[in-house]
């Protein structure tokens, strides 16, 4: 059995996802959600991206359409549909036996880790967004001086309530990655949490974006224990690129005790660096879900083989990072299926390795690595 065989059988572990909305979309909201972009420029579309043509080539004929389809009749059928039985198709034919779904962001417009996996017939297990938790605490109320006591509390509570798994942040868009790696003192945390509870006081929604607190987060994370997730590389246009370089995460590294698990997440363009960091430092691990289907077909191998250049096998890990709509669900396990089979079968028809070996990575990579680090149940 060839390693493409071994890689469409097996049940993906999606370490790091997101639901889908509920509601049916217009053109607009379509496009909207497989751009990082938001909107087109004027008289351009999102259609005409690797990832749009990839859509059209991919999932049409998962709609019952002839592959490559024009966009208008491909949004037609997908509205004729309904949002629920597109969502069923293209989360079943990902093939993912697990998500790790993260619903911090605009979680109320899609659906939940458990609604995800019933659709894809998955296991569903919940990421808590270390930000989102502060702001839910500043925003029902907490005094500066007790920020940290508190935070730590309603961490600890947030993770029994959800059962999660892991923990993410988004420290790349707010603050940088490159932090001071060491815990702050009380003091500075007390001065810190003062300054931000003030700043938005009148405001509906909270941003926390203050380097102490943000600080004070991922030391609360480290104590939890669970492994923690790093946005790192591209991601929408809120990021400062140059800041999400995750080389710049190396003090803080360095500072965290070997038991706490580091995820790197996404990682493009910076994936040789995080491929670097996942050899030296033995609590890294790292993907380049989001890219693979970004890049498209022509590109995802490649992109996947850089991934690979440094970093032992026992330290990357699947995920789609799929956002908003299932098309992105679907992509990010063909890409990924179909780059990691093609750089394994080349290996061995190298004579280099033996198709065991080959075989043997493949389930590594798309599953027992995530099972190990997370300490999940072993899919069936
Ligand atoms: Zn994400």
């Amino acid at each position: 059995v060839g390693t493409a065989a071994i890689l469409e059988g097996l049940r993906l572990v999606d370490h790091h996802c997101h639901g889908v909305v509920r509601r049916d979309l217009d053109r607009s909201g379509f496009e909207a959600l497989i751009s990082e972009a938001g909107p087109p420029a004027a008289g351009a579309s999102h259609f005409d991206t690797a990832l749009g043509i990839a859509i059209r080539r991919h999932c049409a004929p998962l709609l019952d359409l002839d592959p490559l389809v024009d966009p208008e009749s491909y949004l037609r059928r997908r509205a004729e549909l309904g949002a629920d039985e597109v969502t069923r198709r293209l989360l079943l034919a990902a093939g993912v036996g697990m998500v790790l779904v993260d619903s911090g962001y605009r979680g109320d417009e899609l659906l939940s880790a458990a609604e995800l996996a019933a659709a894809a017939g998955a296991v569903g297990r919940e990421i808590l967004r270390l930000e989102t938790l502060a702001e839910t605490l500043a925003t029902r109320g907490v005094d500066a001086t007790e920020f940290q006591d508190r935070y730590a509390e309603a961490l600890a509570a947030a993770v029994a309530g959800a059962d999660a798994v892991a923990l993410k942040s988004v420290a790349a868009y707010r603050v940088g990655l490159d932090l001071d790696p060491a815990p702050p003192s009380a003091a500075e945390v007390e001065a810190a949490a003062a300054a931000w509870l003030r700043r938005d006081a009148d405001r509906a929604e909270r941003r926390l974006d203050d380097p102490v607190l943000t600080r004070c987060l991922l030391w609360a994370a480290v104590e939890a224990g669970l492994p923690i997730q790093f946005h790192t590389g591209f991601g929408d246009r809120d990021v400062r690129l140059d800041r999400a370089n995750p080389a710049l995460l190396t003090d803080f590294v360095r500072a965290v005790p070997l038991r706490v698990p580091l995820m790197l997440l996404h990682c493009w363009p910076y994936h040789r660096e995080a491929s670097y960091l996942a050899a030296v430092h033995e609590n890294v691990y790292f993907d380049v879900g989001l890219a693979l289907p970004h890049v498209g077909p022509a590109r995802a191998g490649a992109v996947l083989a850089e991934a690979l250049e440094l970093a032992p096998f026992g330290k990357m890990l699947y995920s789609s990072d799929a956002f908003g709509v299932p098309e992105l669900h679907h992509l990010g396990a063909l890409m990924f299926r179909r780059s990691l089979a093609a750089l394994l079968d080349a290996r061995v028809d190298a004579e280099e390795w033996a198709a065991a070996d080959a075989r043997r990575l493949a389930r590594m990579i798309g599953a027992e690595n995530a099972v190990r680090v997370y300490g999940l149940p072993a899919p069936h």
